[in-house]
């Protein structure tokens, strides 16, 4: 775009001379994911995987999909198992116990790699993980999880809210948080980031960070009380925002406000001082590429949940290192 005029912070409704877009506009890359040698699906970031990366040699990631696994709770009797990874009502507790364990496998090799994860509640909580909190049979309420223990795997669950990822590159700490829209308003990340500077002593020119697939700005409609509520706390909120079609012809309204919250949570990375090229974003919505993930909304709440989990490999026996 040759223009260079800058969107004013303060600008009023009737100031909006956003276009209307389709929702195809606004759809996100479809991601690919990675087979992992047990078999299992794992959406990866290429640049932690990169050979001579700062990454590649201790990072543990993966984002799961919906594809592969056992569980029978969301799918057609004939089709093949699936990954549901939460603890949900409608699912056998074993039959996702085991999801987990093929998930954390497909991540470190190892199906019994302590994983930590919480009770999420929409929050800006933050916990500190450990083995010890590994340990714990009621896991802690938050919604982000860090830890610098080598040999743990921290995870968060999603079925339309968006999972991120952030690794120190230089002092091997990593996290992982769970932002939806009311975690995203509360800063969920961008506090994350703080935390892990004051933690572990991170320098934000260390992280590198990767924002997973959620609902998408083609599908993500919200009422005029979260425009207002990112507007209230980000200077920028207006700009997370598009006015499109309706996808749905019966709705009566021919267009709605979309938020696109992975755009939401970059800034937040950006503001906590990351590298634009350090943060990374593996594309795809929930709710549209519904053959690829579950989603709350595209399901009417009858979905399972996603997992996105990072950890520290642990050095092997016998290098002193
Ligand atoms: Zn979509």
């Amino acid at each position: 775009m040759p223009s260079s005029r800058k969107i004013s912070a303060h600008q009023t409704t009737s100031e909006r001379e956003q276009p209307t877009l389709s929702p195809e506009d606004l759809t996100p890359v479809r991601p690919t994911p990675v087979i992992a040698a047990n078999g299992v699906p794992v959406l990866r970031i290429a640049a932690w995987d990169k050979p001579g990366s700062r990454t590649s040699a201790w990072l543990w990631h993966g984002l799961s999909t919906r594809i592969g696994g056992l569980s029978r709770a969301y799918c057609a009797e004939d089709a093949p198992g699936e990954m549901n990874l939460g603890f949900t009502a409608h699912d056998d507790r074993e039959i996702v116990a085991r999801n987990r364990r093929l998930l954390v496998e497909a991540v470190t090799g190892n199906s019994e790699t302590p994983l930590i994860t919480l009770r999420q509640i929409h929050s800006s909580v933050l916990v500190v993980g450990s083995a010890s909190t590994a340990d714990r049979s009621a896991p802690w309420k938050g919604d982000g999880l860090m830890t610098d223990e080598p040999g743990l795997l921290l995870g968060v669950q999603t079925a339309d809210c968006i999972p991120v990822l952030v690794a120190d590159r230089k002092r091997r700490v990593v996290a992982a948080f769970h932002a939806g829209w009311r975690g995203t308003v509360k800063r969920i990340v961008e506090s994350g980031v703080g935390r892990m500077r004051l933690e572990f002593g991170s320098r934000p020119e260390d992280l590198t960070a990767a924002i997973g697939p959620g609902v998408g700005p083609c599908c993500y409609a919200v009422g005029e009380e979260v425009l207002s509520s990112f507007e209230s706390q980000f200077p920028y909120g207006r700009e997370l925002f598009h006015e499109a079609h309706d996808a749905d012809p019966a709705h009566s309204r021919a267009s709605s406000l979309h938020i696109d919250l992975v755009e939401a949570n970059r800034r937040q990375l950006l503001a906590a001082g990351l590298k634009p090229t350090a943060v990374h974003a593996t594309g795809g919505c929930t709710s549209c590429m519904s053959h690829l993930f579950f989603s709350h909304r595209a399901s009417g709440g009858h979905a399972g949940r996603m997992m996105s989990v990072i950890g520290v490999r642990p050095r092997k026996a016998g290098n002193s290192a």
